[in-house]
């Protein structure tokens, strides 16, 4: 019997540890004995055993590679202490140098840090194209491509990768697909079903969805899981055991938040794309976004990051950022509570004006991250927001 995802955040993780709680129990324990010399070489011998030393695995990780390998559809997955553990692990896993890695030229920031930074400083050929043009992606290849990385919808932008038009020739070539599900979460895009090898997130964003706490996951095959594995034990992005016990309670709701992120945020999008002080809203589930038909084609729900331009400037911007009155002004997305930050002034510290200018982030854009209030509540302070201007 197949089940809903509603059900499986509450079930899939049944009966993978047998503590014989109901909730699931905080295993605080960095080691863990055994009780018979057998017992100690299995647990010794085996991949991610759950009781041997936590930096292997844990009880906690268990259950949470239980549900995500689910949501993904995937035959299994892996946790790590946060988003760039898991794409960090992933990614050296599998390149060395003299290889070829083709990415996009907007990823996330330290993924981009990772690729054109650390991966090139060892030797590894590197193409930044523009995710877009899924053509590009396929011109780029070379003998040597090992690996694609793809990021869709990209952030603060939104723009689409195509991920199928990009897997059906990597697959034909053995080149590798790692995908980062973050944005889009296995609620409205399933990666792997579009022939992606790995799918990686930062748990910290939806899937924990409190802001609570820092995980990734890997979800992908056993045989590539085996050695992301490897690369993780060495690197060491632990998932602490109480923040995989966060992550599960988040876990149990994160179909209902996603459910209410996706009607927040087209409602969010459709009220500012009707305003006449808003130049432009950038959101896949609008008929304006360049990427719509794409979008609709490979998304169920396009999300909760609404990025659009104010009618006006830097000042206009973060004027009417410190003119609102309900989310937050701060950095991440995901969680119950809505978000806010002035893009340019978040990135200001860590870009230069040219690379701002490369990565394409106006002045005048703002970033909403929806949480799951009341969607009249959240509209409500946009307008009123937008009418000081
Ligand atoms: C936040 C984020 C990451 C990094 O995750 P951490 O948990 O902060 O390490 C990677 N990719 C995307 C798209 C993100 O939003």
């Amino acid at each position: 019997m197949t089940y809903h995802l509603d059900t499986l955040a509450i079930h899939a993780d049944y009966g993978v540890t047998d503590d014989k709680t109901v909730a699931p129990s905080i295993n605080y324990s960095a080691v863990f004995r055994a009780d018979s010399p057998e017992e100690f070489i299995e647990m010794s011998e085996v991949p991610q055993h759950p009781r041997n030393y936590t930096r292997y695995g844990n009880p906690g990780h268990e259950r949470i590679k239980a549900i995500l390998a689910e949501f993904e559809g995937t035959e299994t997955a892996l946790v790590m202490g946060s988003g760039m553990g898991a794409i960090s692990s992933s990614i050296l896993s599998f390149v060395k140098a003299g290889d070829h890695v083709i990415g996009q030229t907007r990823h996330y920031m330290s993924t981009s840090r990772i690729l054109d930074e650390m991966l090139r400083s060892f030797g590894v050929e590197i193409t930044l194209v523009d995710q877009a043009d899924a053509q590009a992606f396929i011109d780029a290849i070379r003998p040597n491509t090992r690996l694609i990385t793809l990021e869709t919808p990209s952030n603060p932008m939104l723009a689409i990768t195509d991920i199928e038009a990009v897997t059906r020739v990597a697959r034909e070539k053995g080149i590798l697909t790692l995908a980062d599900n973050t944005l889009a979460t296995p609620f409205n895009q399933r990666p792997h079903d579009l022939g992606v090898d790995i799918v990686v997130q930062s748990a910290t964003k939806y899937l924990g969805g409190h802001h609570d706490l820092t995980a990734g996951v890997v979800c992908t095959s056993k045989e590539l899981a085996a050695r992301i594995w490897k690369t993780h034990i060495t690197l060491g992005s632990v998932l602490s055991p109480m923040d995989s016990w966060l992550l599960l309670r988040g876990l149990r709701t994160f179909p209902m938040r996603m459910n209410r992120v996706n009607q927040n945020g087209l409602s969010l999008a459709q009220t500012l794309e009707a305003h006449p002080k808003v130049q432009r809203v950038l959101y896949p589930g609008l008929a304006s976004h360049p990427q719509h038909e794409l979008a609709k084609r490979q998304m169920k729900g396009f999300g909760g990051i609404v990025s659009f331009m104010i009618d006006g400037d830097y000042d206009t911007a973060s004027r009417f950022v410190s003119l609102l009155k309900l989310p937050v002004n701060a950095p991440s997305l995901g969680g119950v509570d809505s978000l806010v930050i002035h893009a340019a002034a978040m990135w200001a510290g860590t870009l230069t004006p040219e690379q701002m200018k490369t990565a394409g982030i106006p002045v005048n854009l703002v970033r909403y991250a929806i949480g799951i209030e009341h969607s009249d509540d959240i509209n409500a302070d946009i307008l009123q927001a937008l009418d000081q201007l």
